[in-house]
């Protein structure tokens, strides 16, 4: 078992990896900007060293800082949360290189997922179902207009090196077609220095169903059961759930010993998520996430399993503590963001919170790094916490989330939190019955 792990991340999730580790007995070093010399993760951690100014690209983003900090400190091996490093293959080979364990799979295995079009083709290769389209870069008008023929319109325009949401463009008939592929390129170009782009089916009314997975690197794998995330804006996810409303305990079954075995024959390394596109009973592989993500406590608590010591173990060679029939899943949980914005026009609402009161009680988890009197800086993702409310079923889940939400003070600073209270009460929400435009139409109602 590692001695010391060097935390690269802050807010909430560096608590979170925090918490596990000081359960597991690891010393703790965590790095911070000049920013976030008051933050939550380092008052509670054994050691911090600041590593830059307050921009991500010159702190949180610097390789070469991260790796100093982890020489100074004597760290072996470092987690780095979600989001900023995270998925950075080249942080992990030079880790690697330095003899420090990088807590996440290989840096081949980041790079393969990374690229979309060579993620959708590794998961096609590993039997994952994937949406119908072409077989890898689009390059010509007329290629195009083959492939979308025969797949059928509308069809949707991906840049390979995406994210975000961003460089995808959709066309309804062929004569949409030769400006989105045009327009997808250039926007690609710009925003990634790629303008590979490939083209597949686009599905009117899907639900975004994800699947948690875990490799040991050597030859085993299992799943976790699926979250939905399917109530977003812009592509962000808002909220989150496990089980999934829509999934029947058989297809949960089918679909996550598809993506077990995946993983196992990949020779994956750690925590995945492999996420689908479903709709009409079908699944359609979009992407796989090589990190933790953001929503893991909702399959935290409907399993009773701590993913970051999984983590924790399966990169110190430990292997998984767990078999699939070990795993089972028990209740209802719901995660809602809560992000400092305006709850309508979503925009950053950074500033001193002056009083912060969180709910409790039977079920209830607040995920977050803030309390009475934090300032909020300006420089990084609007995310101040998590709540995640666990119920023996979804109904009794749901009660105890609008419970939980009046008890929630944030004062000092806008927040999302009206907006849970809103949907707790829809109807819709109520019956788990929406798809991955819900949110959009049901804001545009309201405006
Ligand atoms: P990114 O990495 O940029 O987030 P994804 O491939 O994960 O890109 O897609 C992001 C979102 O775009 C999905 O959650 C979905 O809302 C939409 N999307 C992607 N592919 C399709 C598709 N084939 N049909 C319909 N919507 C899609």
């Amino acid at each position: 078992m590692f001695q010391k792990i060097l935390i690269a991340n802050r807010g909430e999730i560096a608590l979170r990896v925090l918490r596990a580790c000081k359960e597991l007995g690891i010393q703790t070093v965590v790095v911070h900007s000049t920013a976030d010399a008051d933050a939550m993760h380092v008052r509670l951690a054994d050691e911090s060293v600041c590593i830059g100014p307050p921009q991500s690209r010159d702190s949180y983003l610097n390789i070469h800082q991260i790796v100093a900090a982890c020489e100074i400190t004597g760290a072996d091996a470092v987690h780095p949360g979600y989001g900023f490093l995270s998925e950075n293959a080249k942080f992990a080979d030079i880790l690697a290189a330095h003899n420090i364990t990088f807590i996440g799979p290989s840096g081949d295995h980041i790079r393969i997922m990374g690229d979309k079009i060579e993620a959708k083709r590794t998961a096609k290769r590993l039997g994952i179902p994937v949406v119908p389209g072409s077989d890898g870069a689009i390059s010509e008008e007329k290629e195009a207009k083959r492939v979308a023929a025969e797949i059928g319109y509308p069809v949707i325009i991906k840049a390979s090196a995406g994210g975000g949401g961003r460089g995808m463009k959709v066309a309804r008939t062929e004569a949409d077609l030769e400006l989105a592929l045009q327009t997808a390129r250039s926007e690609a170009g710009a925003a990634f220095g790629d303008d590979a782009v490939y083209i597949e089916k686009y599905l009117e009314k899907p639900r975004h169903i994800e699947l948690q997975v875990f490799g040991d690197g050597a030859g085993r794998g299992v799943h976790f059961g699926e979250r939905d995330c399917s109530l977003q804006r812009r592509h962000q996810k808002v909220w989150e759930e496990a089980n999934s409303p829509a999934l029947n305990a058989e297809e949960r079954a089918r679909i996550g010993g598809i993506c077990a075995k995946a993983v196992a024959d990949l020779g994956y390394s750690g925590a995945g998520t492999i996420e689908f596109l479903y709709e009409d009973g079908e699944f359609y592989f979009i992407e796989m996430n090589t990190r933790l993500q953001v929503e893991h406590p909702v399959t935290e608590a409907i399993t009773g399993i701590d993913l970051v010591h999984e983590q924790i173990r399966v990169a110190s060679g430990g292997g998984l503590s767990v078999r699939q029939e070990d795993i089972k899943f028990n209740g209802h949980a719901i995660e809602c963001r809560i992000n400092a914005e305006d709850p309508r026009t979503f925009t950053p609402s950074p500033g001193t919170i002056t009083h912060f009161h969180t709910p409790g009680g039977l079920g209830i988890r607040v995920d977050s790094g803030v309390y009475s009197g934090y300032k909020i800086p300006p420089y990084y993702d609007s995310l101040i916490g998590k709540l995640i409310v666990h119920g023996r079923n979804r109904v009794e889940c749901m009660m105890r989330l609008r419970r939980a939400l009046d008890e929630f003070v944030v004062d000092g600073i806008k927040t999302t939190l009206p907006l849970f209270r809103d949907l707790v009460g829809n109807a819709d929400i109520a019956n788990g019955d929406y798809d991955i435009h819900w949110l959009e139409k049901y804001l545009a109602k309201e405006d």
